[in-house]
C-alpha cells in the first residue's frame, strides 16, 4: 500500500464516454485505489473548438454510474485546481518560459506540409516525418522569446534513446531525435500542444501513474523528455489496449452504441457493465455483475501484462442483459 500513488483520468470531451474509456477509466481507478492511492478527473479542453459543450458533466456523471469516485475533480476542486486545461493556460505559459530559460526552445515557421515535403521515407505514425535537425535556427536573438509572433514554438529534442517500462507492454525504448525530431509545444496559431499540457499537469498535480489507451504510447517517450527537461520526477506508464469495435474497428467516440449514456438509456445496470468488464480484462472468471469497489482487491497490474486487444460482440446490449448466457466473446 502506498498513500503517495496518485492516478488519473484525462478525457478530452469531444465526444461521449464508451466503453472502450470507460474500461481505461476503470483500470485506471483500480490501479491507485488498490494501492490506497489518489485519483484525480482532469478535463482536457485544450482546443475549445473540438469540444462539445455540457459533455464534460456527461462524462462526469457516467463515470459516477460506473462507481468511480474522485479526490479531484472540476465539480470537487481540489489542492491543484482549477481541472480544466482551459483554464490552465497561465501554468502552460509559465513551463514554456521554463524551458526557454534552459536554452531548450526555438521558433519555427516550417509548415507541416513543408516537412513532409522534406521527408524521404514514408511515414505512419501520428506526429508526420521527423522534424530534421538541420532546420533548427543557427542563431536566436536574445528576446525572440517575448518578441516573435506568428510562429510555432519548438523542443530541441536530445538525440539519445528513452527508455521505459510499461506495465502492459514491458520494456520501451525509443530514440525520439529520429522518430519525431524537435516537437511543437505550442501552435503557430497559440494553442497549447497536449504533450506540453499533460506534462505540465501530471506533475503539477503530483500524478504518479498514468493509465490511458495504448494509442497514447507513441507519446510517451516526447513526455518523458518534456519531465526530465522541468526537472520533474518519472511517472509509472501502463497502456491499456483499445476496445475494438465488432467489425475489428478502433471504437470511436462517434460509435453512439457503445456509448455508456445508450447502454443506460437500454436499461443496462452498472454492475453488470463492470462484471462484463472486469471479465474481459481476466479480473473475474465468469462474467457476474460486481460493483467496481468489490474488484479493488482482486485488481493486480500482473493480470493485464500483454493484454490483447478486445472486440466487442455484435450486440453489446443483448450480451450485457444476458452476460452470463452470452459470454464475453
Ligand atoms: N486527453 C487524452 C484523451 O482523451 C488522454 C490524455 C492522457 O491520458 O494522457 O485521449
Amino acid at each position: 500500500m502506498s498513500l503517495n500513488v496518485h492516478g488519473r483520468f484525462a478525457p478530452s470531451p469531444t465526444g461521449l464516454l464508451h466503453v472502450g474509456s470507460a474500461r481505461t477509466a476503470m483500470i485506471a481507478w483500480l490501479s491507485a485505489r488498490s494501492a490506497g492511492g489518489r485519483f484525480t478527473l482532469r478535463i482536457e479542453d485544450l482546443d475549445p473548438p473540438r469540444m462539445v459543450p455540457g459533455l464534460a458533466k456527461e462524462i462526469a456523471r457516467d463515470l459516477a454510474w460506473l462507481g468511480i469516485d474522485f479526490d479531484a475533480s472540476p465539480a470537487v476542486g481540489g489542492p491543484h485546481a482549477p481541472y480544466r486545461q482551459s483554464e490552465r493556460h497561465a501554468h502552460y505559459e509559465a513551463a514554456l518560459k521554463a524551458l526557454h530559460v534552459a536554452g531548450r526552445l526555438f521558433p519555427c515557421r516550417v509548415s507541416r506540409r513543408d516537412l513532409r515535403n522534406l521527408a524521404s521515407a514514408p511515414h505512419a505514425a501520428d506526429h508526420g516525418p521527423p522534424y530534421p535537425a538541420h532546420l533548427r535556427p543557427a542563431a536566436l536573438d536574445t528576446d525572440w522569446f517575448d518578441t516573435t509572433k506568428d510562429a510555432a514554438i519548438r523542443f530541441r529534442v536530445p538525440d539519445r534513446t528513452v527508455t521505459f517500462e510499461d506495465r502492459v507492454r514491458g520494456p520501451q525504448s525509443e530514440n525520439t531525435a529520429a522518430v519525431v525530431g524537435d516537437f511543437v509545444l505550442r501552435r503557430r496559431d497559440g494553442l497549447f500542444a497536449y504533450q506540453l499540457a499533460v506534462v505540465v499537469d501530471d506533475l503539477q498535480m503530483g500524478i504518479t501513474e498514468v493509465v490511458r489507451g495504448d494509442d497514447l504510447l507513441s507519446s510517451t517517450a516526447r513526455q518523458i523528455l518534456l519531465i526530465e527537461a522541468l526537472r520533474g520526477t518519472p511517472l509509472r506508464y501502463a497502456h491499456v489496449p483499445l476496445v475494438l469495435s465488432a467489425s475489428g474497428e478502433k471504437l470511436s467516440k462517434r460509435d453512439q452504441a457503445a456509448t455508456l449514456r445508450a447502454l443506460r438509456e437500454a436499461g443496462v445496470r452498472p454492475e453488470v457493465l463492470i462484471g462484463y468488464l472486469a471479465h474481459s480484462l481476466g479480473l473475474i472468471p465468469v462474467p457476474e455483475p460486481h460493483r467496481l469497489s468489490d474488484l479493488v482487491p482482486i485488481f493486480g497490474w500482473s493480470r493485464l501484462r500483454g493484454m490483447a486487444p478486445w472486440r466487442l460482440p455484435v450486440n453489446l446490449v443483448h450480451s450485457l442483459r444476458y452476460p452470463l448466457a452470452a459470454g464475453c466473446g
